[in-house]
């Protein structure tokens, strides 16, 4: 069982991806995570990333595409176990990329779980994130940069996962708890049969 999570920086990915794993036993990949340990590590492709999430902008899809190949090739027993895409894709190339990903290692995604938050509340939660995580993207002007490029590039995505049937949309405003059963019941509900 693959899902994709799909919502707006602040929506609640990371933590709910968090619950879906321990639940349902799956990997994790985050685009986000793979590219701050580049960064960390000094890698070139890090280099190139630092520039474009410092400016609140999207990794370009044709690099973005290559390395989450390899982070799938790295460990063939990831798509045996299932996977959870936290933060990609993010634009519809990269969606059209996953699927021949996928499928040409005889697999596909199951389910698009979308976190659905308003906009003040996003930029609520990232401004209070940004003064615990020390993250250089949650400031201001980047989080406006990031929604702004979250409006424009990620989210014409809801409308491809919904003309694939996979989107399950999900009130991503109420308690942790109370979110985390909603989104099991829309992944049992989607891999039921
Ligand atoms: P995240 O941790 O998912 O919020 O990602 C942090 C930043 O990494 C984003 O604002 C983008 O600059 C970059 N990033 C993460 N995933 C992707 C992706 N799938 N495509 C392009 N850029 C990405």
């Amino acid at each position: 069982m693959n899902i994709v999570i799909f919502g707006a920086p602040g929506c609640g990915k990371g933590t709910q991806s968090e619950r879906i794993i321990d639940k349902y036993g799956l990997h994790h990949i985050s685009t986000g995570e793979v590219l701050r340990d580049h960064i960390a590590r000094g890698t070139d492709n890090g280099k190139i990333a630092d520039e474009y999430i410092s400016r609140g902008q999207l990794i370009p899809d044709e690099l973005m595409v290559a390395m989450l190949a390899n982070e799938l090739d790295a460990d063939p027993t990831l798509l045996a176990k299932g996977v959870i895409f936290d933060g990609f894709p993010r634009t519809v190339p990269q969606a059209h990329a996953l699927k021949k990903m996928l499928a040409d290692r005889g697999s596909k995604v199951d389910a698009v779980v979308g976190l659905e938050v308003p906009e003040e509340e996003l930029i609520d939660r990232l401004i209070k994130r940004g003064a615990q995580s020390g993250r250089s993207d949650d400031n201001p002007e980047t989080i406006r940069n990031r929604l702004e490029v979250y409006n424009a590039q990620t989210l014409p995505l809801r409308d491809f996962y919904q003309g694939e049937g996979l989107y399950r949309n999900i009130n991503g405003s109420g308690s942790i708890d109370q979110i985390a059963a909603d989104i099991n019941a829309a992944i049992d509900a989607a891999t039921a049969d």
